[in-house]
């Protein structure tokens, strides 16, 4: 079962306006956590914010992604998860590392929750809502509450070493019907309520919509592979070594003989040396 693993799937029920997505990350989330010594609290946490991320992306209906990001001014000031239109993931979080608790939004009370829609061509849309106690999936709602038409469900999981989550949301009215409408909405988010964090994260998408919906009559669609991938180039490094006035950047590669930028999302180290000067002082001093 293993193609399934690290993979987003649709679903939709016969003769009802729900659509409803299943993610489940796992290599793709040790990748992630693997560039920083997260404390197992703060990896649960990266691990629903993954899967809130994918779920939100597969709403893009153009080229470009996501930003899920817990702002706060407690132990943990950034919780932040970046998943993109082809569902490569990246994500991370800063302020003190090994924080844990009981409750893995306790390290992020009073903060605020950032949804950012960044597309391919420039536009950005930016959310925010306050985080008021609770769980990620109850802030989600609702800011799905405040800024959609349509009814928006998550139930979120996440050991450390793996996650998963389901959504649920109306699709624009089908039904004539308004009454029946709502009535099969509640009836979908009764069922799910009943899901179980250990099932989220070890039943196989399959069961788990079994388990769930017996008496409906789902549609699965094929998985869609996610990926931890990182966007950092050695071209958008250059840009922001560019940004450092001239003389220290002289100055760095005068004491250290290069000017090195590691990347803090994936690890990776990028490396310049007289290059990253401008032409017309590359190699010559500074008067
Ligand atoms: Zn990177």
């Amino acid at each position: 079962m293993s193609h399934l693993t690290d993979s987003s799937q649709r679903f939709l029920f016969d003769g009802v306006d729900v659509r409803g997505e299943s993610v489940r990350i796992a290599s793709a989330l040790t990748d992630m956590l693997g560039n920083q010594a997260y404390s197992p609290t703060l990896k649960c946490l990266l691990g629903e914010f993954a899967a809130a991320a994918v779920l939100i992306s597969n709403n893009l209906k153009y080229e470009g992604r996501i930003i899920l990001q817990a702002r706060s001014k407690q132990a943990v000031s950034l919780v932040m998860v970046e998943c993109s239109s082809e569902r490569h993931i990246r994500g991370i979080a800063q302020g003190d590392l090994s924080a844990d608790a009981d409750d893995p939004m306790t390290l992020l009370a009073d903060g605020q929750l950032v949804l950012t829609v960044e597309r391919e061509a420039g536009q950005r849309y930016q959310g925010i809502i306050a985080l008021e106690g609770g769980t990620l999936a109850s802030a989600l709602e609702d800011y799905f509450s405040q800024s959609e038409q349509l009814g928006t469900r998550f139930w979120l999981a996440s050991d450390g070493a793996h996650s998963a989550g389901l959504m649920l949301q109306q699709l624009p009215a089908q039904l004539a019907d308004g009454e029946k409408r709502s009535e099969q909405w509640s009836t979908l988010c009764l069922l799910t309520e009943t899901v179980q964090a250990d099932e989220l994260l070890d039943l196989t998408p399959e069961a788990l919509l079994f388990k769930l919906y017996q008496e409906e009559t789902v549609t699965v669609y094929p998985p869609a592979p996610i990926l931890f991938k990182c966007r950092c180039s050695r071209e958008r490094s250059a840009d922001a070594i560019s940004l450092l006035p001239e003389s220290e950047r002289e100055e760095i590669l005068a004491e250290q003989g290069d000017i090195t930028m590691t990347c803090e999302l994936c690890g990776t180290t990028y490396q310049f040396g007289r290059e990253i000067l401008p032409p017309q002082s590359a190699g010559t001093t500074l008067h």
